[in-house]
């Protein structure tokens, strides 16, 4: 009987849990909402209900857990440090302490985007480029830089924030206390911002018609379906949103020349309407080699990505830059 390991992806919508073996198999997998205004306690009781069921499954205790968080955490403690976007922020929280506690087994904690990184560089891409860039493209843009197998954490298990590289000096504020942020015009909020606008401004008629006047339907992916009808001005919107990733990937592509780029998140789901605009203007600006064959492509691992990398981090006794064949 191969042993399991077990994985949460903590969002902020909803709390994912699984149990699977080390291949990456899903044995047994639960979804439930968060509900964060609850703090941490009420969030962790959800957890620990969550893992009592998948227990009753598998009826076997796993191995290990890895769980992704939205925020920053201390990755050798597994104590939280800054959620920003939940009540609270949990700030100084024990999860993985009292998580291992739990289950008897121990637990991991890592930053979601850098735990979604570490499975698709275990189970999904990363199969065969073994250096890339990962971003988390949603509420927020999160991400992660591969190198050789390895997630770069740096000292404070925050490297890979390339969400939060400067694309315009002069930009909008950004959460993290910087300006001018990729977050700041790729992000899920970012894009609904600047079409909400445009249909109000009476610049972008198919999409005040596809949302049938009602702004609070005005999304990413109606701006999407706008482009696909031939709007001009959503087509120009996404363009840009192209452009600034690709601006803030081709300083990272010329540091690090890696032969992949991955976009995770619901705003990859927008497919080519960005990853063309964001290829253009990537190659464009590395100007000291080719960077044509650079590749940018969508995860392949979709919304799994995180829950997966759970599990490689179980598997992998919690250390994200081990290299493991499985
Ligand atoms: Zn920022």
């Amino acid at each position: 009987m191969s042993a399991l390991f077990a994985s949460i992806d903590l969002g902020g919508t909803n709390i994912h849990a699984a149990v699977a073996t080390a291949a990456g198999e899903i044995i047994a997998d639960l979804k439930e909402p968060t509900h964060s205004h609850e703090g941490p306690e009420g969030v962790i009781a959800r957890m620990k209900q969550l893992l009592v069921k998948l227990g009753a499954t598998t009826n076997r205790r796993p191995q290990g857990m890895g769980v992704g968080a939205p925020g920053l955490v201390d990755f050798a403690s597994g104590t939280t440090r800054f959620f920003p976007n939940f009540p609270t922020q949990w700030r100084d929280v024990p999860l993985g302490a009292r998580l291992a506690e739990f289950i008897g087994a121990p637990v991991w904690v890592l930053n979601d985007a850098r735990t979604a990184a570490l499975g698709e560089l275990v189970y999904g891409h990363g199969k065969a480029a073994k250096t890339f860039l990962f971003y988390t493209l949603g509420t927020g843009v999160g991400g992660a830089v591969v190198i050789e197998g390895r997630i770069r954490l740096g000292e404070f298990s925050a490297a890979g924030e390339i969400g939060h590289v400067t694309i315009d000096p002069h930009g909008l504020p950004c959460g993290c206390g910087s300006r001018g942020c990729l977050e700041t015009l790729a992000s899920g909020p970012a894009i609904t911002g600047e079409a909400v606008r445009l249909v109000l401004a009476g610049n972008a008629p198919m999409l005040r018609e596809l949302s049938g006047g009602d702004l609070n339907l005005v999304s990413p992916q109606l701006v999407a379906e706008a482009v696909q009808r031939g709007e001009a001005a959503s087509t120009t919107l996404l363009g840009r949103v192209g452009e600034a990733l690709g601006i803030g990937a081709a300083s990272l592509v010329s540091a690090l020349h890696p032969p992949l780029v991955v976009l995770a998140g619901g705003i990859a789901q927008l497919g080519d309407a960005i990853i063309e605009p964001m290829r253009r203007s990537m190659v464009a600006r590395v100007g000291m080699f080719p960077a044509d064959a650079v590749r940018i492509v969508r995860s392949e691992l979709g919304d799994r990505a995180g829950l997966m990398g759970g599990i490689a981090l179980a598997v992998r006794g919690g250390n994200p830059e081990k290299n493991l064949s499985l």
